[in-house]
């Protein structure tokens, strides 16, 4: 057994955070563009820099596409996108360019994006097994991204390549995240030993965001109430603009700021007859966003790119074949209301309930 693992059997805590960086070939940080992802890499770069192996670091942004947070321009500023973020944020933290990968899903050598593959299964990714969204759209594209150069380390050595997965995930987000330990050994085989740390899981949102300030860190817009206000009102997240497991708030502000966007989830979940999400309908957020009283967007984005039309010819046409998942009882086409076809204006004013005048 080796030193590294002598150290996990003691548990997570126990952990000498420079040992465990010194014995890895390969350091790979998950840049979100997101604030925790950027937390999360400055502490293991500065870990690898006293290891003396920070020429180890390699950065990454999976990127979803269209789906996730666009750049945008407000008063003749231009704000970048999570993916440029991401590279901004590896190029601040000393990362070559070589060094840092975007990756992308294609299939047929085009983009394959995931809201594609949510309308050919007919599932969204609460209903998937293991959150496939990051599952397949996020680890498995970059575990396959390093397949060459884990083949090249074996050949060349003579044994499995050591791998860091750093992730920003922390307990503070959700109840799931509060479960999951800082460290542990995901992989083990004749090719790679992997091991996901999670340094920032003990932060509070606070600290982060305040640290982010402190240190004159670039945030994503989406993060504010609007573009370049800096002042972390907006989306409490940063990653997919409507996450599925996003909470009311945010998925209020992704739809009011991405009409577009929201209108194409609309259209899967209606013709799949499959809510967006356990608690409500995409199609019950395009209505709520657009009443009095529904958070301020700051900012609405025609997303009128050559990528979204892409997304959208391909979401189109799986929507014409049947979906690959059985529907489940109770869902499947003609289960939910159209967009515009929730309205409840009628039926309360029936009530006696007088709201269309208080509209
Ligand atoms: S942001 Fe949400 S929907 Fe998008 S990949 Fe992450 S968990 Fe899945």
């Amino acid at each position: 057994m080796s030193a590294q693992l002598d150290l996990f059997a003691t548990g997570p805590a126990a952990f000498d955070a420079v040992e465990l960086v010194a014995a890895q070939d390969f350091i790979i940080v998950n840049l979100s563009g997101g604030k925790d992802g950027l937390r999360a890499a400055v502490i293991a770069r500065d870990t690898a820099v006293r290891a003396g192996v920070e020429d180890r670091l390699w950065t990454v942004h999976a990127s979803l596409g269209p789906m996730e947070w666009p750049a945008c321009t407000l008063n003749g500023v231009r704000y970048p996108s999570v993916g440029e973020l991401a590279a901004e944020h590896s190029r601040l933290l000393g990362v070559p360019p070589e060094r840092h990968l975007e990756l992308r899903r294609h299939r047929d050598g085009v983009p394959y994006d995931l809201l594609t593959f949510i309308a050919q299964r007919g599932d969204w990714p609460w209903l998937g097994p293991a959150r496939f969204c990051t599952g397949d759209w996020k680890t498995k594209l970059i575990y396959g991204a390093f397949s060459a150069t884990v083949r090249a380390f074996v050949k060349a050595h003579g044994r499995p390549a050591r791998m860091l997965n750093v992730l920003g995930l922390r307990a503070d987000e959700s109840p799931d995240r509060r479960k999951r330990k800082p460290l542990l050994r995901t992989t083990e085989n004749t090719h790679r030993i992997v091991d996901e740390w999670l340094p920032a899981h003990a932060e509070t949102t606070s600290f982060v965001k305040d640290w982010t300030d402190a240190g004159s860190w670039p945030h994503h817009w989406a993060y504010d109430s609007a573009p370049g206000a800096g002042d972390w009102a907006g989306s409490s997240r940063c990653s997919c603009s409507a996450c599925v497991f996003s909470n009311h708030r945010d998925l209020l502000l992704a739809v009011a700021r991405r009409p577009r966007l929201a209108a194409l989830y609309a259209e899967v979940e209606y013709a799949r007859g499959i809510p967006f999400n356990p608690n409500t309908t995409i199609t019950a957020l395009i209505e709520e966003a657009a009443r009095p009283g529904a958070p301020d967007p700051g900012v609405v984005l025609d997303d009128n790119t050559p990528d979204f039309d892409a997304l959208q010819t391909a979401v189109r046409a799986a929507l014409t074949l049947p979906p690959k998942r059985k529907p489940r009882p109770g869902t499947g086409p003609g289960t939910l209301p159209p967009l515009g076809g929730g309205c409840d204006g009628c039926s309360l004013a029936g009530d006696g309930l007088l709201l269309l005048e208080e509209l």
